[in-house]
């Protein structure tokens, strides 16, 4: 068949409607109940329902209630976690949310572009927003668990909004993305599966203990290396099969050193265990 070749090809274009269904809010640390309500609200009324609250201060909680109005069907649903690891675990698509400046750039999105992101890879897997704490945000260790950064671009002498109302402005973003997809939009499709955040979360834990059996990396003095790493990796996003060869080298070397280390061990003992070398 002449369409065949277009069929196989991994790079083939075609449009693609996101989809509600695979993207969740996920609000880490929020001390206040009532702005869990309010996210609520504010995300069913553009068309979101998946809610994740990783160690929410007070929750379930009357004031959370209240601000969610006629959005108590949302928090009914929320997803109580231990982490923001596991909130994020099966994405393929995580998106920060910071009020200023962090200590290393990031790859960086404004809300029109995460919403458009957002609703684009929505057709293909799990999408998340990670918002921080009302006091101080996120931390740079859950900044760089995502792949992206977004950052609503306020007032620059008073920049960081309320907790809900940034919700509200990402949210409204992903709305008009989805009216606006109806002409449907040009979207590549891969061959293989973006890897999700928990693949990246062990390659990540395999390749620090490798740098350290190597001497590559001090953990006592770890100067953003392992940032830097990540934000390599962020950049270029990674699929499942790519990420797995990369796994495959960190153990192949392993085993090699290990190999070498236990033949040296064997040299150093060998004068000890018997007949040692002669003079
Ligand atoms: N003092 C904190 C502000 C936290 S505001 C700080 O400096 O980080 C609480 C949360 O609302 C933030 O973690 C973020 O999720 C969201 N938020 C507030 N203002 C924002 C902005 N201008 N851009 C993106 N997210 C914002």
């Amino acid at each position: 068949m002449g369409g065949s070749a277009t069929l196989h090809h991994p790079l083939r274009a075609k449009a693609m409607p996101g989809n509600f269904a695979n993207l969740r809010v996920v609000l880490v640390n929020t001390s206040h109940p009532g702005n869990i309500g309010a996210a609520a609200r504010a995300m069913k009324n553009m068309g979101l329902d998946r809610l994740y609250l990783v160690e929410p201060r007070e929750f379930p909680a009357p004031r959370a209630l209240w601000r969610a109005a006629g959005a108590t069907d949302v928090l009914a649903r929320a997803v109580v976690v231990a982490s923001l690891a596991e909130a994020i675990a099966d994405c393929g698509l995580v998106i920060g949310t910071s009020a200023r400046e962090r200590r290393i750039p990031w790859p960086l999105l404004d809300p029109r572009e995460c919403g458009q992101r957002a609703w684009r890879e929505s057709a293909q897997h799990q999408v998340a927003l990670v918002f921080g704490r009302e006091d101080r945000g996120l931390t740079n260790d859950e900044l760089a668990q995502c792949g992206f950064h977004v950052h609503i671009p306020a007032n620059p002498e008073y920049s960081s909004l309320n907790l809900a109302a940034a919700v509200q402005v990402l949210t409204y973003e992903l709305r008009m993305a989805a009216l606006g997809d109806a002409g449907g939009s040009v979207t590549q499709t891969w061959d293989v599966p973006r890897a999700r955040a928990e693949d990246i979360e062990h390659y990540f834990e395999h390749l620090e203990r490798v740098l350290v059996e190597i001497g590559f990396h001090d953990p006592a003095n770890p100067r953003q290396t392992m940032a830097r790493l990540r934000r390599l990796l962020a950049r270029i996003r990674p699929d499942r099969m790519e990420l797995s060869i990369l796994r495959g080298v960190l153990t192949a070397m392993q085993n090699f050193v290990w190999r070498a280390r236990s033949a040296e061990r064997e040299r150093a003992a060998a004068p000890a265990t018997g007949d040692g070398p002669g003079g």
